[in-house]
């Protein structure tokens, strides 16, 4: 963007020929797609444009992700006529520069909630504004606007089952947007074509070496994705979905986090199942009810922009966290001696995704066996999952370690041996992902310590890695980390 002058703003005079711009950021789909929509009718050309932008740019295997998402996307426009152009550099200042290079005089996106991403936007709107162009800001990521549900005191929502009731009377959200029929593209001018950046290709993290097997990335899949969960795996959600040895969930995270799929589109198609199969009902609202956490989590990070990094519970500004390198070390490499949260961190580290109930295991265990401090793990976490989102990763987080506004308590402490006998009662989950113990009878797989010398030597042997004993002692270490809470100044 060098290349481009200082800018004298010039009130831009309208015509039909003029493109629209529509910027792209997490929204990389087709169908019900607002920004897209309502560029689509202004019935003017369109430039999609997406911005490379150091200030809002990701890391870990998200990138990867969203670098996949944005190229299907691009893939799709280009089936259309078209194509979605990048640029690198500052937003703020490339699109007003190129609004009035290409007397762009209409400027589309779907909203942001992140602070700095509001705060790009109030900039970038203003400064558009001023140059005479008109800004369409709409709402695509979330089921409502996070500002809409309000206590009858005027407050934000603290607690979920509150908010949660307040939005099942709201309504359902806005009907979904079609593909669009037809689109008008503006060709990318000749002399702006050194403007054009093209990356390269993002490559995985170390290890990360499933993702790419685990994840096909397009809106097709997402769709696919959704309509097989809701045909087969709706009926078993409300107890399958926390057995991490089953496929009970819709494993859509990454799809909803890259804009494949769109929050209302899988409220109507849950909605449309629960109408014609009236017995689906409860399992409906099961599910439906995690897709509200996600709001729920965007609520709460629009009100609280430093929630991935600041207690939302002051008290724990005071917790003696343990500064263990070796420690975390040994959890993010799945190397605790506890099957299920090592099973949990492998999985992550391998494919870019875990399991919701080994989530919180493995959250429970890194902040209050081991005494880390959260913001260690949502690091860790933000880095090594595809669907990494900033505001479920925080707000998980924070619930997990009981320093959120609606949180577990802290005394709730996860034990890893109960959970892992309860839902993933014949190891098949653990075998999967720990193959030293796959010989393991059923009984001794969520306590390898306890198979005996020969046994365990055996297990160890095939496979050819010796499987850790227990980094801490659960009993202990539980008694200490209540004792710590314990001794907090409470507010
Ligand atoms: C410590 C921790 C960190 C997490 N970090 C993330 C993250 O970075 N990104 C992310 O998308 N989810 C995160 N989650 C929430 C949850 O684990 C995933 O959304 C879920 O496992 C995704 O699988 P699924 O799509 O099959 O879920 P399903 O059970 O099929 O749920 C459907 C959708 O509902 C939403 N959802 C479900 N559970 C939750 C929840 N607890 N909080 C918020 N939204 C939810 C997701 O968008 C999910 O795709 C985290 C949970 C924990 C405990």
């Amino acid at each position: 963007m060098s290349s481009f002058v200082k800018i004298v703003f010039m009130n831009i005079v309208s015509s039909p020929s003029q493109p629209a711009l529509v910027l792209l950021r997490d929204d990389f789909r087709i169908t019900d797609n607002p920004a897209l929509h309502a560029a689509i009718n202004s019935g003017k050309p369109l430039i999609c444009l997406y911005v490379h932008d150091a200030a809002t740019t990701t890391q870990g295997v998200v990138k990867w992700w969203l670098s996949k998402a944005r190229a299907t996307f691009a893939a799709t426009l280009q089936k259309m006529g078209g194509d979605l152009a990048e640029i690198s550099g500052p937003a703020t200042q490339i699109i007003p520069e190129l609004a009035e290079k290409l007397h762009i005089d209409s400027v589309f996106w779907n909203r942001r909630y992140d602070l700095s991403g509001r705060e790009q936007d109030t900039h970038l709107k203003s400064t558009l504004q001023d140059a005479g162009c008109t800004v369409h800001s709409l709402p695509g990521r979330l089921l409502h606007e996070p500002w809409v549900l309000r206590t009858g005191s005027d407050q934000p929502y603290k607690v979920f089952t509150p908010w949660w009731r307040a939005l099942q009377k709201l309504g359902a959200p806005g009907r979904s947007l079609p593909a669009p029929e037809k689109v008008t593209f503006f060709p990318w001018p000749d002399d702006l074509k050194n403007l054009i950046f093209k990356e390269s290709e993002i490559s995985l993290p170390e290890g990360a070496c499933d993702a790419e097997k685990e994840w096909l990335c397009s809106e097709e899949t997402a769709h696919e994705l959704l309509e097989t969960f809701l045909e087969t795996g709706l009926t078993h959600y409300s107890t399958d979905r926390d057995r991490p040895d089953k496929d009970g969930t819709s494993s859509l995270s990454p799809y909803l986090r890259a804009g494949l799929l769109s929050a209302r589109q899988v409220w109507h198609a849950t909605e449309a199942v629960m109408r014609q199969k009236p017995h689906l009902a409860d399992q409906g609202w099961t599910f439906l009810s995690e897709l509200g956490w996600r709001d729920f989590a965007w609520t709460q990070y629009f009100y609280y922009p430093d929630m991935a990094t600041k207690n939302l519970r002051s008290e724990f500004d005071h917790m003696p966290w343990r500064d263990d390198e070796t420690l975390f070390n040994a959890w993010k490499m799945g190397r605790t001696g506890y099957p299920l949260v090592d099973a949990g961190m492998r999985q992550l580290y391998a494919t870019g995704w875990m399991h919701n109930r080994v989530r919180m295991v493995t959250a429970s265990f890194l902040t209050k066996h081991l005494l880390t401090d959260w913001r260690k793990g949502e690091k860790w976490f933000r880095e090594r999952l595809a669907d990494a989102d900033p505001a479920q990763n925080a707000m998980n987080w924070q619930w997990c370690a009981g320093t959120g506004v609606d949180a577990s308590p802290w005394f709730r402490i996860f034990n890893p041996v109960g959970q892992s006998e309860k839902f993933d009662p014949s190891g098949e989950y653990i075998r999967q992902w720990v193959p030293e113990l796959r010989a393991l009878p059923d009984k001794l797989i969520h306590t390898p310590w306890q198979a005996g010398g020969d046994l365990l030597r055996h297990t160890a042997v095939t496979a050819g890695k010796r499987y850790p004993a227990p980094i801490v002692d659960l009993k202990t270490a539980r008694a200490h980390a209540l004792e710590l809470y314990k001794n907090l100044p409470q507010n």
